[in-house]
C-alpha cells in the first residue's frame, strides 16, 4: 500500500489561482463561509457568487459580492466551486453549468457523491477536483476568522490542465483549510463518498442504537430519565471527550478519566473487540460491511433517488417517529426545563 499523501500550507501555492475568477455556486452553509474566507485570505482571485434569486442572493449582496444567476456566474468563472446540495446538483449542472465548461476551466466539488455515482459527467477538457472540508460551514468561517484551519480531503478526477492537484491545493489554502498548518489528505472521489456516507449510515446508527439502549437500561433500573440524559449527551461531557480524542487520541485521553473508568472502558471494549464473553463485534462489523457494500454498489444512491422522487415520505415518517420516541420526548422536555 502506498503512503497516504498529506499536504500542508507550505505545499499550497496561491499563484496558480491568481487573477482567476472563482464562482461560488450556492451561498449556503459552505458557500458563504468559503466565499468570505477566500476574500479575506487575499489569494489574488476574484470571487463572484451564483445563486437562485432568493434570500441567499440578498445575503451575498449584503456581504459585498457580485451575485449572478448560476448560469451567468459559471460563464464568467475560471473555477466553479459547486456548493449546492448533492441531491439537486446534477439537475442544476445540466441546466445551468455544463454549457459553460469550456476548455481550461476547473470544476471543484466539496463532496464526491455526484461524480462517484456518475450523476455528473464533466467534459474531458476541464479539471475536475474535490476540496472537501471535514468541518461544517459555520466552523469553516469561525476557524478562519480566529486564524485557524480545518482538515480537508482533496481528490483529482480529471487533470486536463496538468495542474489540477496544484489548483486543488491552492483552493484548499484559499478557503482557509491549511491555516495553522492544518492538513489536507489526498483521497479519491469514491473514497470520500464511501467514508462520508459510511459515517452517516453505519457509525451514527450504531451510536444512536447504543445511546437508546443505555438510556432504556438506566431508566429500567430506576435512574431518573433527566439524569440518564445528562449522563448521555446533555451535560456536554462527551463532546469534551471527543475534542480531547481529536487532540491527543482515543487511548491517550483516557488518563483524564478515573482509573475505575479507564479499567471499565478498556476491559469491556476488549471483550467486544475480541468476541470473548460478548460475541457482538462480528455482528457490528458485519452491519458496517453491509452498509459499505450498499454504498459501493449504488444501492443506497438508488434508494435515496427514489426517496427524493416520492417526496421524502420515509424521511418525514422517521422524523415523526423519532421525535415521538420516549427518549427524544423526554430529552426535549428536559432541555426546556434546563433553559428555564
Ligand atoms: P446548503 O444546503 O447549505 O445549500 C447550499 C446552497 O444551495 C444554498 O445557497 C441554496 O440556496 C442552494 N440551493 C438549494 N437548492 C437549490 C436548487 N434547487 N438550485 C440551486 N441552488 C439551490 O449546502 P451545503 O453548504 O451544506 O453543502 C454544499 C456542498 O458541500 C455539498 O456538496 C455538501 O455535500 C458539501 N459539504 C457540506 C458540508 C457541511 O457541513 N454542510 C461539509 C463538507 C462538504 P438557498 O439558500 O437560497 O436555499
Amino acid at each position: 500500500m502506498t503512503e497516504t499523501k498529506l499536504y500542508y500550507d507550505k505545499d499550497a501555492d496561491l499563484s496558480v489561482i491568481d487573477g482567476k475568477t472563482i464562482a461560488i455556486v450556492g451561498y449556503g452553509n459552505q458557500g458563504r463561509s468559503q466565499a468570505l474566507n477566500i476574500r479575506d485570505i487575499k489569494c489574488g482571485a476574484n470571487v463572484i457568487v451564483g445563486n437562485i434569486e432568493d434570500a441567499s442572493w440578498g445575503r451575498a449582496q449584503d456581504d459585498g459580492f457580485e451575485v449572478f444567476t448560476i448560469s451567468e456566474a459559471c460563464k464568467r468563472a475560471d473555477v466553479v466551486l459547486l456548493l449546492i446540495p448533492d441531491e439537486v446538483m446534477h439537475k442544476v449542472y445540466k441546466e445551468e453549468i455544463e454549457q459553460h465548461l469550456s476548455e481550461g476551466k476547473v470544476l471543484c466539488f466539496a463532496s464526491g457523491y455526484s461524480i462517484t455515482y456518475n450523476l455528473i459527467e464533466p467534459p474531458k477538457n476541464v479539471d475536475v477536483i474535490l476540496v472537501g472540508p471535514r468541518m461544517g460551514g459555520k466552523e469553516v468561517r469561525e476557524l478562519c476568522v480566529n486564524g485557524k484551519g480545518f482538515p480537508s480531503f482533496l481528490a483529482v478526477k480529471q487533470n486536463a490542465s496538468g495542474k489540477a492537484k496544484k489548483i486543488a491545493l491552492a483552493i484548499a489554502k484559499a478557503i482557509g483549510s491549511t491555516k495553522g498548518n492544518s492538513v489536507v489528505i489526498e483521497v479519491t472521489f469514491e473514497q470520500e463518498t464511501l467514508s462520508d456516507l459510511l459515517s452517516e449510515q453505519a457509525l451514527v446508527p450504531l451510536i444512536m442504537a447504543a445511546w437508546t439502549a443505555k438510556y432504556e437500561v438506566d431508566v429500567e433500573n430506576g435512574v431518573p430519565p433527566e439524569a440518564a440524559l445528562m449522563e448521555l449527551h446533555l451535560s456536554g461531557e462527551w463532546a469534551e471527550d471527543f475534542k480531547r480524542m481529536a487532540d491527543v487520541g482515543m487511548i491517550k485521553q483516557l488518563p483524564l478519566h478515573s482509573q475505575t473508568s479507564q479499567y471499565g472502558q478498556l476491559t469491556r471494549t476488549n471483550r467486544l473487540l475480541t468476541n470473548e464473553e460478548e460475541p457482538y463485534y462480528r455482528q457490528i462489523k458485519a452491519f458496517v460491511q453491509r452498509q459499505a457494500e450498499k454504498i459501493k454498489n449504488g444501492e443506497f444512491a438508488r434508494e435515496w433517488a427514489l426517496e427524493q422522487e416520492t417526496g421524502y415520505i420515509t424521511l418525514k415518517k422517521l422524523y415523526e417517529k423519532f421525535e415521538n420516541s420516549p427518549m427524544i420526548k423526554k430529552e426535549q422536555e428536559t432541555l426546556r426545563r434546563l433553559r428555564k
